[in-house]
């Protein structure tokens, strides 16, 4: 293939690889803020669920406070019971002491309709922070994925920028700025590497007769719609330059 060709290629090759890293890297602070913001949602469930949680048990506790009270006066009932010997004093003692004891009874069943509510509250609680932490494993593991590809990337980089200006130097001054005036244009892609007459890049056909002369690989085409440069590669399957995977 012509030199300069070849280069204009190379040169495409380094910039793709260092937007594709510089992609990583927006990929991973994107991510970041999202697991935050995911995680910080699911920690205030998790907060106003576990103060409900505490709700419940304070009304356990003061419950059990109310058994413990309605207990007494039961107690308290029957020794009066014991004392009186009036008749009239011991029916008015035992219904005291039959009121006591349904209200205990009331209370204790109350008890334990909260006991249920509790526990099944607890559990709900438990599977939900068991849930907090697979995500953030999975998140962590996402992430760490992420840092090493781009690491890689990275142990490459210096190479791939010297390469970089060692090519520029080497084309010619005027394509050098045409390069990067396209490639600053274009989104980052000023070469555009083609095997059938139509540029992939602005998915316009190229001419029979520039299709024939991009074949002959000897003079520099561009394509007439969106003026990248135009090189016929016929397979795809060559080895690249680039950051290694
Ligand atoms: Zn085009």
């Amino acid at each position: 293939m012509n030199e300069t060709l070849s280069m204009l290629l190379e040169l495409q090759q380094i910039d793709d690889a260092l937007r594709d890293l510089s992609q990583l890297r927006s990929q991973l602070e994107e991510m970041r803020k999202e697991n935050q913001q995911a995680l910080a949602a699911l920690d205030e469930i998790l907060s106003i669920r576990g103060a409900k949680l505490a709700e419940v048990r304070g009304l356990c506790e003061a419950k059990e406070a109310d058994i413990k009270e309605s207990e007494a006066n039961i107690a308290r009932s029957r020794q009066r019971l014991n004392t009186l010997t009036h008749q009239r004093e011991q029916q008015a003692a035992t219904r005291e002491l039959e009121t006591a004891k349904r209200t205990t009874q009331q209370r204790n069943e109350d008890l334990v309709k909260l006991l249920e509510q509790l526990e099944a509250s607890e559990s709900e609680h438990r599977r939900r922070q068991k849930d907090r932490e697979s995500l953030l494993a999975e998140m962590q593991a996402t992430e760490a994925d992420l840092v090493r590809r781009i690491a890689e990337r990275e142990a490459g980089v210096t190479e791939l920028t010297g390469r970089r200006s060692a090519l520029s130097g080497k084309l010619p001054r005027d394509l050098t700025s045409k390069y990067e005036r396209i490639s600053k244009a274009r989104q980052g892609v000023a070469v555009v590497p083609i095997a059938a007459p139509t540029c992939t890049a602005c998915r316009m056909s190229v001419a029979p007769q520039t299709f024939i002369r991009l074949q002959r690989m000897e003079t520099l085409e561009t394509c007439t719609y969106c003026n990248r440069f135009l090189i016929y590669r016929p397979t795809d399957g060559e080895p690249e330059v680039g950051l290694s995977e």
